[in-house]
């Protein structure tokens, strides 16, 4: 399989478009470390995929805790034996009109969504350059490419993330390590569950594609950027959004 002999770690790997990739990932021959915060998830959800616990592990960690992401990097490390794929999908949203956004929602969607995913690019870059090896793929969203009202808070992380990927991708770019984002539109998971139907409809009824993303549309573009057929693709955007933002 084209992922074989590979260790994935995926932060929000329980749920959603995060377990999708994990999914996926495993599925491809990878051995994958989960992260969350939701240790009974995570748990029962690497059983599923292996109940020997060879090949997927659940771990406890908030992207958000500095310290805990350098200490956990070290433990999948050392369970595993080596990191070669990094995948950024942990996010949250708190959304309100920018005016009356209050300091503590601001905090945390960028504490989640950006500097999380910094927390861990650092940890895991450092050791994917000592390897000379490596892809990360951060997940994004087509808000931080064109924005959305109420959710100044949620584009600004997403579009941060963008400023990020490429930047990291011209630091780590000479030593073989990877790094690129997945933009995707507007997806089936608890994140947009809040939607009404018409509001989704109205959503995706114009797109050209015509339905909304399902969380395996996502993971089939992360397995593509994580493997060896993406070797010569870095610093992009890849937007999985049905044709939203073309
Ligand atoms: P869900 O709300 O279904 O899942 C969010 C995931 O993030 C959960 O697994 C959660 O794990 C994890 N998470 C949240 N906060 C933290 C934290 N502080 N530390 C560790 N893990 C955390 O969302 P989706 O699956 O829909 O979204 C996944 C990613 O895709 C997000 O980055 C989102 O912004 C992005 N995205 C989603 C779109 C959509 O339409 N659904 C569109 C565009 C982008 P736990 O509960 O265990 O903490």
């Amino acid at each position: 399989m084209k992922l074989d002999g590979k260790v994935a770690l995926v932060t929000g790997g329980a749920r959603g478009i995060g377990k999708a990739i994990a999914q996926s990932l495993h599925a491809s021959g990878a051995k994958v470390a989960l992260w969350g915060r939701n240790v009974e998830a995570l748990q029962s959800f690497a059983r599923e995929l292996d109940p020997s616990g060879a090949t997927a592990k659940g771990y406890a960690v908030d992207v958000g805790d500095s310290e805990r992401v350098e200490a956990a990097v070290e433990e999948v490390v050392k369970d595993f034996g080596q990191l070669d794929v990094l995948v950024n999908n942990a996010g949250i949203t708190e959304d309100g009109l920018l005016i009356r956004m209050k300091d503590e929602q601001w905090r945390k969607v960028l504490d989640t969504n950006l500097t999380g995913a910094f927390f861990l690019l650092r940890a895991a870059g450092k050791r994917m350059l000592k390897a000379r090896a490596g892809s990360i793929i951060n997940i994004s969203s087509v808000v931080g490419l064109v924005g959305n009202p109420g959710q100044a808070n949620y584009c600004a992380a997403k579009a941060g993330l963008l400023g990020l990927t490429k930047s990291a991708a011209k630091e780590f770019g000479s030593r073989g390590v990877r790094v690129n984002a997945v933009a995707p539109g507007l997806i089936e998971t608890d994140m947009t569950a809040k939607l009404t139907e018409e509001q989704k409809q109205a959503l995706v009824g114009g797109l050209p594609l015509g339905r909304i993303g399902r969380p395996e549309d996502v993971a089939g573009a992360v397995c593509f950027l994580a493997g060896d057929e993406s070797a010569y693709v870095t610093g992009q955007v890849l937007s999985v959004d049905g044709g939203m933002t073309m």
